[in-house]
């Protein structure tokens, strides 16, 4: 007989006599119900895959530690950034966001960087991405867009009618079209790209004091891209290749790293800035609002299971901890609601408790209880209610945030100003992309907007040109469109240009 500890068991412990040969009636006879390992087995296997992620589905992931370098306790009270030197361990998930589960990794895509890090005040979630702004800066919009970069309810194929349709329908998108459409919409890994909140997020300190923050990770391995070409290229050879090139980078002791920083904004300057400071097509200028030094990302330690750790993590902008806070960003205030209800849907009322999502540096005392798969001692016997004189833990309003005021009107109120939204792409095409930068953009816009219809390339190429002129009018010339048309539906109000172009 084989020792307990080498015994294959069925997932109830009970050993398991041979896991080759299905019972039969006979030797050549039909397969048995009594089988009941064989039927455990395939009842189990048949529900081996949990709902796909709507967005973000293939991912690769990875654990390590953070590092505060910085003194930031003047602008925040967190914990975790109290003291140069203290550590917080971290997991780290990155993904593209429109491909489902099996895409390829060098797939024209903004790339997700979501940081859960565990700290002793409960799990502190940065849900980023590479990009430090978005296509959109309402929640409302969010599932119409999402539709546009996925697959044609007809012909299951992706659609650069819909995809076109919908940004040029949607003018602020051209500040985030124009980096993805750089190279830096094709990160040659994981490693070699930055990581942004991209959201303003509230940074509160000991006194109450606040303050609006944006954060960002930057690479220590160097910003790395893919051409249109290599990408393409890389998707025949490895399609993997950004999923393997972290995991090997890790085994191999290479561990990655990022340099975390913070641009801060008091709440005057808020009130008096230029454009809305909580509008996410937008940066905050780094002339204005330098960087600082906060700490060190370093991921050295690969998952052990793929499915355990990578799959059924769960990050969520809503998971934040005292001294950090939401902002008015309306996008950001639709995400506190929506990553939540998806984690719900795709892994169950108690997905807080799966140990990738379980916090790890504080113990959970709460009142909820019960539901579908609850993996802990459910309570135990503590009372599930507050009030409570039995010993249940209580409140604490010494880690209430400070009150912000908000005022005017509940109604649906849109952005300001439509020109407001070609000033930052202006600034990219013109001051900071070089002119190769300049013509690899053209290239890959010219390359994937040739696939939609003339009247959508039209009013998505006028938008190019209120960007820059020179913008516009390369990428009209890459598609054989009328100069002189193209300027003209620039010239017109969106609504016109439209009209003009339905
Ligand atoms: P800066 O010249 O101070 O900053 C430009 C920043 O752009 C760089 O620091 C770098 O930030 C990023 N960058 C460099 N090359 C590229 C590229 N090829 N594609 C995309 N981004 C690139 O000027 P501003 O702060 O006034 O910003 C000017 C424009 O730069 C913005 O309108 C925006 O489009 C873009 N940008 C600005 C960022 C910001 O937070 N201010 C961040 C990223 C882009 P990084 O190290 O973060 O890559």
């Amino acid at each position: 007989m084989k020792s307990a500890k080498e015994r294959m068991t069925t997932g109830f412990g009970m050993p398991v006599d041979d896991d080759l040969n299905s019972q039969t009636a006979g030797r050549g006879g039909p397969v048995l119900m009594q089988d009941v390992h064989l039927l455990e087995k395939l009842a189990h296997f048949d529900r081996e895959r949990i709902p796909e992620r709507v967005v973000h589905a293939k991912g690769a992931g990875a654990y390590g530690y953070f590092e505060v370098t910085g003194d930031v306790t003047a602008y925040t009270r967190a914990a975790f950034l109290s003291e140069p030197g203290k550590r917080t361990e971290v997991f780290v998930r990155f993904s593209t966001v429109g491909g489902e589960k099996g895409s390829a990794d060098s797939e024209r895509d903004p790339r997700g960087f979501a940081v859960k890090f565990y700290t002793e005040e409960g799990n502190y979630d940065l849900v980023g991405n590479n990009t430090p702004i978005f296509f959109i800066r309402d929640p409302l919009k969010f599932p119409d867009f999402i539709h546009t970069q996925k697959r044609n309810p007809v012909t299951n194929l992706k659609d650069p009618d819909m995809f076109w349709d919908f940004l040029s329908l949607t003018p602020e998108s051209v500040h985030q079209v124009t980096i993805l459409f750089s190279d830096r919409g094709t990160p040659k890994s994981y490693r070699h790209m930055n990581g942004y909140g991209s959201h303003t997020f509230m940074w509160y300190n000991a006194d109450g004091d606040h303050y609006w923050v944006k954060l960002h990770l930057k690479t220590e391995q160097g910003i790395e891209n893919f051409t249109a070409e290599e990408a393409e290229r890389m998707r025949a050879i490895d399609p993997d290749c950004a999923t393997r090139d972290l995991f090997e980078a890790i085994k191999g002791g290479d561990f990655p790293s990022w340099s975390l920083q913070v641009q801060i904004m008091t709440p005057e300057q808020a009130r008096n800035f230029r454009f809305d400071p909580f509008d996410l097509t937008k940066v905050w200028p780094h002339a204005e609002f330098p960087l600082q030094e906060v700490g060190r990302l370093v991921l050295d330690r690969n998952p052990r299971n793929y499915f355990a750790d990578v799959e059924q993590a769960a990050f969520s902008p809503a998971n934040f901890v005292p001294g950090i806070g939401p902002s008015p960003d309306k996008m950001l205030q639709g995400r506190l609601f929506s990553y939540h209800d998806t984690h719900l849907h795709r892994l169950g009322p108690n997905y807080h408790l799966l140990p990738v999502n379980a916090p790890k540096a504080c113990r959970v005392r709460s009142y909820q209880r019960d539901g579908a798969m609850r993996m802990d001692d459910n309570g135990g016997p503590g009372p599930n209610y507050w009030p409570n004189t039995f010993g249940g833990p209580d409140p604490d309003p010494s880690v209430a945030p400070p009150a912000v005021q908000v005022e005017g009107p509940a109604a649906r109120h849109a952005y300001r100003l439509e020109e407001d939204d070609f000033v930052q792409a202006g600034r990219l095409y013109r001051k900071v992309m070089d002119p190769v930068d300049r013509e690899h953009l053209i290239g890959n816009i010219v390359g994937h907007l040739s696939g939609a219809c003339r009247r959508i390339q039209l009013r998505q190429a006028a938008l190019f040109y209120k960007v820059d002129t020179d913008y516009g009018l390369r990428v009209a010339r890459g598609l054989g469109l009328d100069p002189e048309r193209v300027q003209s539906l620039a010239q017109m109000s969106q609504q016109e240009r439209v009209e003009a172009t339905s």
